[in-house]
C-alpha cells in the first residue's frame, strides 16, 4: 500500500497534487512519502514483534539523508556498502552501533572509518577481508565485531542481476566451509564473532527461497555452536519484494515474512537482524515526468518523456516494469491508447515500456512512475550530461526539495580543463 492516489481528479502524493510540485520544481523529479517510508518500516518491526530484533534499511536502495532522518526517528538501524554510505547514516543521526557494514569490497580506509566512528558488525565476505579486517583492527586497538556472510546456494528465483545466493555468486564464502572459516575468524585476535549473515537476493516474490536459506543458518548456528562459537545474532539480509504490476499476483507481506522467521529460527534465542530496502523505500516514491512530444512512428506511437534511462535505469537494466499513469485521472470509458514509452537519450534502451495501453496524452502532460523510490535516484547519472534530477519529499500537505537540480554551471564546473589545454 502506498500514498498515492486521485483525489479530485488527480494524482496526489499524501496530502500533495503531484502538478503542484511539477509547477514549483519542474520536471521531471523523484517524490518520496514520509507516510509510507513510515509504514514500510513499521510493517517489518511489527511482524518481528516478540523477537528481540534490529531493523537495518539497506540504504543503498534510496539513500537520501531526509529518507534516512524518516527511518532513523522510528529507530532504524542501516545496512551500508560503503564508505559513503556509512558518512550519509552518521549524518541522519544514526548511531554507529545501529550500523551493519555489508560488500564484498571492503577497503582499509572504510575499515578505519567505521571502526573509529562506531559499527554494530562487519559481515565479512571472504578471508582475505577477513584477514585484513583482523589486522586493521589491531592497528587501533579494538576488536571488530563481526558476522561471516554466508553462500547458502540457493536459487532466489529472481532477476539474475539482483540473484546473490548461488554459488556461482560473488558474495559470501560457501556455507560448506563456514566451519573451518568461522574456527580460523576465532583464532584472530581483532575480530569478534557475534553471528552469522546471508542474504540471497532482491525482489524475491516467494517466500520458499528464504524458508531454505534460512533452515541451512539454523543448522549451521547449531553446529557452530557445538564448536564453541558465540551466535547470538543472526542477519538474514533483505529481498522481499514488491508488486510491480499490480495484476500479478503480490508477494508475501512482511507479515508472512515474519511468521516464517519466527517459525524457522524463533527457538534459537538470537537476536534477528533484517535488511529490507526495495521493500520500505519502492513504493514510497515516484518519478513525475513530463510528455515532450507524441510522436507516430511505423505502426507504433511514441510518447517521448524528459525523463530518461540515465534517470531511472530499472527497465534497461532489468528488463523492469514500472506502472507509469497519468498525473490527471482519466476519465471513466476514455478510449485508451497504445504507447512506446521512451526516454530522449540516444539508445534504444532508453525504453520504458513498449505497447503500454494508457488513455490518450498530450504534449506537456504529465506522467508518473509508480514504484520508483527504490533503486531509481540512487543508480541515476548524468549520461548526456542530463543534470540529476531533484528528490522531493512530502509529509502530509507539505513538501520539500531534498536534493536541488544542479543547475547547468554547477554540472560544468566539477570538470577542469588542465593548464597545458589553456592558452
Ligand atoms: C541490496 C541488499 C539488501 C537489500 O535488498 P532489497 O531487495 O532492496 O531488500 C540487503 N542486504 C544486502 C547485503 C544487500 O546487498
Amino acid at each position: 500500500m502506498d500514498h498515492f492516489l486521485y483525489n479530485n481528479g488527480e494524482l496526489h502524493a499524501e496530502d500533495v497534487p503531484l502538478s503542484a510540485i511539477a509547477a514549483e520544481v519542474g520536471t521531471p523529479f523523484y517524490c518520496y512519502s514520509t507516510a509510507t517510508l513510515e509504514r514500510h518500516f513499521r510493517l517489518f518491526d511489527e511482524a518481528l514483534a516478540g523477537m528481540e530484533h534490529l531493523v537495518c534499511y539497506a540504504m543503498k536502495a534510496a539513500s537520501n539523508l531526509a529518507v534516512l532522518k524518516v527511518l532513523a526517528d522510528l529507530g532504524a538501524g542501516m545496512d551500508v556498502v560503503s564508505g559513503g554510505e556509512y558518512a550519509r547514516a552518521k549524518a541522519a543521526g544514526v548511531p554507529g552501533n545501529k550500523i551493519v557494514f555489508s560488500g564484498v569490497g571492503k577497503t582499509r580506509d572504510e575499515m578505519r572509518m567505521a571502526l573509529t566512528g562506531g559499527i554494530r558488525q562487519f559481515n565479512v565476505e571472504s578471508e582475505p577481508e577477513m584477514e585484513r579486517l583482523n589486522a586493521v583492527a589491531l592497528e587501533l586497538g579494538v576488536k571488530a565485531p563481526i558476522t561471516i556472510r554466508v553462500n547458502p546456494d540457493v536459487d532466489a528465483k529472481t532477476h539474475a542481476k539482483i540473484a546473490t545466493g548461488k554459488s556461482e555468486n560473488k558474495f559470501g564464502i560457501p556455507i560448506a566451509k563456514a566451519r573451518a572459516v568461522y574456527a580460523h575468524a576465532a583464532s584472530l585476535k581483532g575480530l569478534e564473532i557475534v553471528g552469522i549473515d546471508v542474504h540471497i537476493g532482491s525482489q524475491l516474490t516467494e517466500l520458499e527461497p528464504f524458508r531454505l536459506a534460512y533452515e541451512k543458518v539454523k543448522e549451521l548456528t547449531l553446529l557452530l555452536r557445538d564448536d564453541g562459537h558465540e551466535i547470538r545474532r543472526l542477519d538474514l539480509g533483505g529481498g522481499l519484494g514488491i508488486p510491480y504490476e499490480r495484476s500479478n499476483t503480490a508477494p508475501p507481506l512482511p507479515t508472512d515474512y515474519g511468521a516464517m522467521v519466527r517459525e524457522v529460527l524463533g527457538d534459537l534465542g538470537c537476536e534477528i537482524e533484517i535488511e529490507p530496502g526495495r521493500l520500505i523505500a519502492g513504493n514510497a516514491g515516484v518519478l513525475v515526468s513530463d510528455v515532450v512530444y507524441v510522436k507516430q512512428g511505423e505502426g507504433r506511437q511514441f510518447l517521448i518523456l524528459d525523463a530518461a534511462m540515465n534517470d531511472l535505469i530499472r527497465p534497461a537494466m532489468y528488463d523492469a516494469y514500472h506502472d507509469i499513469v497519468p498525473v490527471v485521472e482519466p476519465a471513466a470509458g476514455a478510449e485508451p491508447e497504445v504507447y512506446d514509452i521512451v526516454g530522449p537519450v540516444c539508445e534504444s534502451g532508453d525504453t520504458f515500456a513498449k505497447g503500454r495501453s494508457m488513455t490518450a496524452m498530450r504534449e506537456g502532460d504529465l506522467v508518473a512512475f509508480r514504484s520508483a523510490g527504490a533503486y531509481g535516484a540512487v543508480m541515476a547519472s548524468e549520461y548526456n550530461s542530463r543534470p540529476l534530477i531533484p528528490e522531493v519529499l512530502v509529509k502530509g500537505d507539505q513538501f520539500a526539495v531534498i536534493r536541488a537540480r544542479p543547475s547547468l554551471e554547477d554540472m560544468l564546473s566539477r570538470d577542469s580543463i588542465p593548464a597545458w589545454l589553456q592558452r
